[in-house]
């Protein structure tokens, strides 16, 4: 059997570029801001009550679409933070961390000759599983420095073949909040041609400078039209867990499970109750979450500006984008690898958050995560500002 024989969408694409800076960051010894990981656990309630769960049960295939309890949280939670009422036997389903929650929406929904529009730069999933449906993709590329969604572009990419957008806010790689004017951008073109919105939220709770987070499906005429996509990784820094959570309308939904029951089949039992614990945790823990990490952006920003980096703006996500020019680099790849084994300082490229066939992809800037200690950011801009400077 020869690799050319194997499905290309997976063979011929190269290794994800998250496990790749972090296997060359262990390799030179270097910090790891590439793949984006906390340094800290999530809270101890959490950690506890799933040990507890492991010892006492249920330890066999839990439900399907998630434990009631999980489910019922989750419900509770979109009506805590948005005033969103969402059926929690009909409306939500728990899935394998939010990579396994996309597949399945992608799968539920996509069959070929179908397409689905990307904004780019897109989280690197993305386009793998939609291409594995058999749909194809039309991208919608956001210009630096700001990256705002031009509508005009927006409705260019749309055909009688579109059958959904998917949109991240906040976004990884760029940790820019989607405004109000951009969501009723997409909003109307879903309106307009009759689409689904995948909405990648896993970021919800990490928007900074207390701007609120949106979820589209608050907006007019949407909540019919969109799943949210949230992840225990991300909102109890939890990311080995492998937890996620899909809310939408009901036949959207069916559709996530039919898919999901054939991928993950169902999520750990026990790792099930332990989130839901979480999800009962007061407002301090979301306030201290964000501002800790609002803290962490603020140092890892200002060590990479030490260091010579133009830094571009970030509301949200963990990770922060610096324009290599600035430090006379031109090459977003090279420059990764350079660092990571020179400087001792581990980045993801953001060309990585682009198709292949993108050739005009921006190949300039850098992706930093500063979701660790302070003092594992000092010594890691300490190390830039050595190299560099
Ligand atoms: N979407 C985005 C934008 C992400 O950054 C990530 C991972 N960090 C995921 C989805 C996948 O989340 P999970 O770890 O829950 O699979
Ligand atoms: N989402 C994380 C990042 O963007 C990594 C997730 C992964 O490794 N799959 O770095």
């Amino acid at each position: 059997m020869t690799s050319s024989s194997f499905n290309p969408v997976f063979s011929a694409r190269p290794q994800s570029i998250f496990p790749t800076m972090s296997a060359l960051a262990r390799k030179y010894d270097a910090i790891n801001l590439g793949q984006g990981f906390p340094d800290e656990d999530g809270p101890e309630e959490i950690l506890r009550m799933a040990s507890d769960a492991i010892m006492e049960g249920p330890n066999q295939y839990a439900p399907v679409e998630g434990v009631p309890a999980l489910r019922k949280a989750i419900a509770a939670d979109n009506k805590r933070f948005y005033n969103l009422d969402i059926d929690p036997s009909t409306e939500t389903l728990v899935v394998s961390g939010a990579t396994e929650g996309l597949a399945a929406a992608f799968f539920g929904f996509l069959e070929p000759g179908d397409e689905a529009v990307l904004l780019a730069p897109f989280y690197e999933c993305y386009a793998p599983q939609i291409e594995a449906t058999g749909a194809s993709i039309r991208f919608v590329d956001l210009e630096p420095p700001n990256w705002t969604l031009d509508a005009g572009a927006l409705e260019n990419a749309i055909t009688d073949k579109t059958k959904l957008i998917v949109i991240n806010t906040p976004h990884n790689p760029l940790g820019k909040v989607m405004t109000r004017d951009e969501l009723e951008i997409v909003a109307e073109a879903a309106r307009k041609h009759d689409l689904i919105v995948v909405c990648d939220e896993v970021y919800e709770h990490l928007i900074f400078d207390g701007r609120p987070h949106i979820p589209l499906m608050t907006l007019p005429d949407m909540r019919e039209r969109c799943i949210r996509i949230g992840s225990a990784g991300k909102t109890f820094s939890l990311t080995g867990f492998r937890i996620g959570y899909v809310s939408g309308p009901a036949s959207l939904i069916t559709a996530v499970m039919k898919a999901h029951q054939h991928l993950a089949y169902t999520s750990p039992a026990p790792l099930q109750l332990a989130v839901a614990k979480g999800f009962a945790l007061g407002d301090d823990y979301y306030r201290t979450f964000r501002a800790d990490m609002q803290e962490k952006r603020d140092f890892l920003r200002a060590g990479l500006a030490r260091a010579g980096f133009d830094v571009l703006p970030c509301d949200g996500t963990y990770f922060i984008t610096v324009d290599i020019r600035s430090v006379g680099a031109s090459d977003d790849a090279d420059f990764c690898r350079m660092i990571t084994e020179k400087a001792k300082v581990a980045a993801v490229p953001l060309s990585a958050f682009y198709h292949p066939s993108q050739e005009n992809a921006p190949r300039v800037y850098v992706r930093f995560c500063f979701c660790k200690r302070i003092e594992v950011l000092k010594d890691a801009t300490d190390r830039l500002s050595q190299y560099l400077c």
